[in-house]
């Protein structure tokens, strides 16, 4: 059976689409954006060891070259998350979908479906597929959160057993999307289009990041994006905040309610009908 390699398992979520969820996030991701607020996601462990030497509790263990943690020793102190150079940590773990599915078998009478973040959970597709197979058996709605960066019209398996998509759309401008992320945005709009003509995207969304990126050209854009597709599709604006940021790798701050509020009025204005200002 296909693993995938879980970073962490948040049993309930109000963010994470509609509902109270679970919310599943794994690890490994094909970007490495500057104001990425969960940098421990993104690559894989090398298993140097640098972070065993500093956890004070015994959690962690080298075995065979292979970095080991012991959750029941884990006092969650995040210091192996400071400590690793890689963006890397040495928490996450291979699962199979029976393993994950019995965590969020535990919450089921308070939730109403499963999320699948990360890191970029596309990137895992086939394990993705096999688990929301699973959770639909269970009665569960299943929804990826996803960089959009893997074109999912491509997926067929992938894209008829979900049910929508959280689409992260960084800059509207190709250069500029280019820059943050290592790639430009046009697989991200296809996907954005394929998704909405399936009736299966939930919300797009953007974070505001002042004097890093061009924010009113953004919004302006993804907002008459959105309304031509469907205007009651949820677009949510996110400030951006330092909180668990690499902030040696970024100068910014938080955007103003007035700034943000002047972007909802443009987006407004554009024709969308369903804005979140978080
Ligand atoms: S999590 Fe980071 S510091 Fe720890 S072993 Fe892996 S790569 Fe090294
Ligand atoms: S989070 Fe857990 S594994 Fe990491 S340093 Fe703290 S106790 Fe050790």
């Amino acid at each position: 059976m296909t693993k995938g390699l879980v970073n962490r398992i948040l049993p309930f979520s109000s963010v994470d689409g509609p509902g109270n969820r679970t919310a599943i996030f794994l690890q490994g991701c094909n970007f490495n954006c500057s104001y990425c607020h969960n940098p421990e996601t993104i690559s894989l462990c090398c298993n140097c060891g640098a972070c065993v030497l500093e956890c004070h509790y015994n959690a962690l263990t080298t075995e065979n070259s292979k970095v080991i943690w012991n959750k029941r020793l884990c006092k969650s102190c995040d210091k192996c998350l400071q400590v690793c150079k890689r963006n890397s940590s040495p928490k996450a773990i291979y699962m199979t979908v029976d393993e994950v599915i019995s965590e969020v078998n535990k919450f089921r009478v308070f939730i109403s479906g499963i999320t699948v973040s990360g890191g970029e959970c596309t990137l895992q597709a086939e394990f993705l597929v096999e688990l929301f197979r699973e959770a639909k058996k269970l009665g569960l709605t299943c929804f990826i959160d996803t960089n959009g960066s893997i074109p999912l019209w491509k997926n067929k398996a992938l894209i008829d057993i979900m049910d929508m998509a959280m689409v992260d759309l960084k800059s509207y401008n190709p250069l500029e999307h280019k820059g943050l992320t290592g790639m430009d945005n046009n697989v991200i709009i296809e996907n954005i289009k394929h998704l909405s003509k399936l009736n299966k995207l939930y919300e797009v969304r953007t974070v505001i990041v002042p004097e890093v990126l061009d924010n009113e050209y953004n919004v302006d854009m993804t907002s008459k994006l959105i309304a031509s597709l469907n205007p009651d599709i949820r677009y949510k604006i996110i400030k951006y905040r330092p909180i668990g940021v690499r902030t040696y790798m970024i100068k910014s701050y938080t955007p103003s309610d007035k700034v943000m509020s002047n972007l909802r009025s443009l987006a407004v204005k554009n024709g969308c009908r369903n804005i979140t200002l978080i």
